[in-house]
């Protein structure tokens, strides 16, 4: 045993952490970041042109994490097309619903007729083989008589239509004289927009920020850029923005793939620093027996899965080893990793240490609590469960029994590591992340200099291709074996106009004693609105149901959610409406009924997360996925492969498929950091040479201090890895 009082190995780099879904602390973005990237990281709103309510509108579009738009995110604000101005033909030639621009003379005004007259403001406009319409809706008459002068020569620019008979032009893009058309861009950009903002808005942003941006010393391996043909980090960036050729875009295309090159090595670079920072760092050989353990396992009422073993088995070698253990154990839900963790830190209690398991939510680490509270009894393990909800006096007596080490496991929430948390011998940190963590904590974890291991547990099945973006060289622990005795679910999709026979087949239900999900949409990206769906549905079950229906929604106290929970879990209510609260792992085996209400609106993960709550015991269970048609393409894909499997990794490959972007890991709800630039179905190549060109980078310059690495230097800052931009000392 270990007689050295050691502090929670993390808590001080989390307090640099910004909160989960929040604005990031002032000062941890900045750290040491070279004058030179300024620019790149200026407020947009200090442009010129981007006044206090355009910025806004940019901060709500491009702002990352809540926080201000910057100069680099509009040049990282792709465009999605461009509109070719190149093609000049006469009227006559001039190809039809099209943007064309066309040269032509000014012959007639024909303003609305009568006072005020309603109808379009049409100006009739000639060249030598024909004419066409410019037609005007709810103009400005003066405008338009400035504009376009009565016998006047204009280069007019705009989609040209066949209508009625005569080719039209509704608001023309453009209209120029000869001097104008010169200064045109042949090919403009067009950006996605948010409101309060339009194209020009976007453009001149990005223009601005483009001639404000320095050149940056070459990062790229040279061999590997003259190969690909690969222009310069800014060069791309023009290429992009302001650019000749509109196969710009491709994501083949020299600069595209250049652009998300560099991404792509920033991430891999700074996982291979921080990996290499853990690893050396240093670990303990944690050995025990073994008979611990098995004390355990062999009061449960199954055997473990050979994957269950397989996992474990790895853990316990990685724990006798004297390096430091970084491994990710991922399964499905419900494929048991909870169980293999508890194996984990009995293994580490044996050897006399402490373990702590952290768990993304209250919810979680009470059930997490409860779970494992009767198998720790039985093997005299001395659990303690921590949350910020815990009594004054309470926590005060649990952090004492910490650090005198009379506890030996604690659970608890992310609380359990941003206070002053002291072990007696911390030798084992379990995340049972679900995904709800983004990379910074989870790096965060080995930034210290305590042998701590860390085992980190995922419920979202991440496809090959993603773990190496996401965990580098993470080690991989995978169960993909459920435990025997599963039924399959059954999975049906119902348009929601069939909601009464829903509503009645649920009560069918509930009579035979069976226990039912019933979760509302997320309606947008806003908890109020969410909420009063779930309300809404909440209200009409009761009516039908009375008491039997429960609710619970991320808005609720904490304690009235446990009750919540609680009454559900005990069977006194039947039907349990919620908000995506419970997609986190709760753990209800008497609920074999699963309503998704607007499942279009859900993404794979999330549905394959739901639909996962059921199915647990060993009663059939159904999913019902009521969806509001027409279903668009990609929604109805969806529903048809949740109807086709139930296989996670599967269900994941597909979900990557049809999203095409490295969102899986449920950006959306997490802030996980997906990539801007980078598109993972088109990439991915570019991955494993961006990981072989990191390991070789570190290999060669750990500190980055050669000329290229301090060329990488600005890189990491430039997407935004400064966790491990802040291992380098300075200069
Ligand atoms: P996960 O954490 O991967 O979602 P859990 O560890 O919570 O999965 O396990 C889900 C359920 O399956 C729990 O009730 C657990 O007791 C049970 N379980 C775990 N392993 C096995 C097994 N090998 N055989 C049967 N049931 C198991
Ligand atoms: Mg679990």
């Amino acid at each position: 045993m270990c007689p050295a009082t050691l502090r929670a190995p993390v808590a001080p780099s989390l307090r640099r952490i910004p909160p989960l879904g929040g604005r990031s602390a002032p000062g941890y973005r900045s750290y040491m970041r070279p004058a030179a990237l300024n620019p790149f990281f200026a407020p947009l709103q200090a442009l010129p042109g981007v006044g206090p309510k355009t910025g806004k509108a940019f901060d709500r579009l491009l702002g990352q994490n809540g926080a201000q738009a910057r100069c680099l995110d509009a040049l990282f604000h792709l465009p999605h097309g461009y509109i070719d101005r190149r093609s000049r033909p006469k009227l006559a030639q001039a190809e039809r619903d099209c943007v064309v621009t066309v040269k032509v003379r000014v012959a007639e005004h024909r303003p609305p007729a009568g006072r005020g007259g309603r109808g379009p403001y049409r100006v009739l406009v000639e060249d030598e083989t024909g004419d066409a319409q410019l037609v005007f809706f709810k103009a400005n008459h003066e405008w338009i008589e400035k504009s376009l002068p009565l016998g006047a020569q204009r280069w007019v620019s705009g989609r040209l239509e066949l209508w009625d008979g005569r080719l039209q032009m509704v608001h023309p893009d453009r209209i120029l004289d000869d001097e104008a058309l010169n200064r045109l861009p042949p090919l403009e950009p067009q950006y996605g927009l948010t409101e309060g903002l339009y194209q020009r808005n976007v453009q001149k942003a990005v223009e601005a920020a483009l001639a404000r941006a320095p050149e940056l010393p070459e990062w790229a391996d040279p061999a590997l850029a003259r190969q690909r043909k690969w222009p310069g980090f800014l060069e791309s960036l023009r290429a992009l923005h302001a650019p000749d050729d509109p196969k710009a875009l491709d994501p083949r295309a020299p600069a595209r793939q250049r652009l998300a090159y560099d991404e792509l090595l920033a991430s891999q670079l700074a996982l291979v620093m921080v990996r290499a920072r853990m690893k050396k760092l240093g670990g303990r050989a944690t050995k025990a027996p073994g008979a611990l353990a098995r004390k355990i396992e062999d009061a449960l009422p199954f055997t473990l899965t050979g994957a269950q073993q397989t996992a474990i088995a790895q853990i316990r070698a990685d724990l006798e080893s004297e390096e430091r253990m970084l491994r990710l154990v991922q399964g499905d839900v419900g494929s048991g990793k909870t169980l293999v963790a508890l194996l984990a830190m009995a293994h580490v209690v044996e050897a006399g240490r402490q373990a702590a398991m952290m768990a993304p939510t209250e919810i979680l680490a009470r059930q997490h609590f409860e779970r494992l509270a009767p198998l720790c009894d039985g093997a005299g393990v001395r659990l303690a469960l921590l949350t910020g909800r815990d009594k004054a006096a309470e926590r005060k007596a649990t952090l004492a029994a910490l650090a005198q080490g009379e506890i030996d496991v604690v659970v608890g929430t992310h609380a359990l590591f941003q206070e002053t948390v002291a072990f007696r011998d911390l030798g084992l940190a379990v995340v049972d992340e679900q995904h709800r963590f983004g990379v910074h904590q989870r790096l965060a974890l080995g930034d210290k200099g305590e042998a701590v291991d860390v085992l980190v547990m995922t419920a979202t099945p991440i496809p090959r291709t993603l773990v190496l973006t996401y965990f580098g060289d993470m080690d991989v622990s995978t169960l993909r074996e459920k435990p025997a005795g599963r039924t399959p679910i059954d999975t049906r999709a119902t348009p929601l106009e069939r909601l009464d026979e829903a509503v009645q087949g649920v009560g069918r239900a509930i009579e035979a004693g069976k226990r039912v999900y019933w979760v509302c949409p997320l309606v947008e990206e806003n908890e109020d609105l969410d909420l009063a769906a779930a309300q809404e549905r909440y209200d009409m079950l009761r009516q039908f149901f009375g008491a039997r229906v429960g609710l619970v929604h991320g808005q609720m106290k904490g304690r009235d959610k446990d009750a919540a929970m609680a009454a559900f879990q005990r069977g006194e209510t039947q039907i349990l409406v919620a908000t995506t609260v419970i997609e986190v792992g709760v753990d209800v085996p008497e609920a074999s009924i699963m309503v998704i209400e607007h499942a279009e609106r859900f993404g794979l993960a999330q549905l394959h997360q739901l639909r996962g709550r059921v199915g647990r015991g060993s009663e059939r269970s159904s999913c019902l996925l009521l969806y509001k048609a027409p279903l668009g393409e990609v929604a109805k894909a969806r529903l048809e492969i949740m109807r086709e499997t139930e296989d996670g990794f599967r269900i994941a490959e597909e979900d990557l498929r049809l999203r095409g972007e490295g969102e899986v890991l449920g950006a959306r709800q997490s802030g996980a950091p997906g990539f801007r630039l980078a598109q993972l179905d088109v990439h991915s190549d570019l991955l494993a040479v961006a990981r072989d060109d990191a390991q070789l980078i570190f290999a060669k310059d750990p500190q980055l201090t050669s000329e290229r690495g301090r060329a990488l230097r600005a890189l990491l800052y430039l997407f935004g890895r400064d966790e491990a931009a802040k291992l380098l000392r300075a200069g």
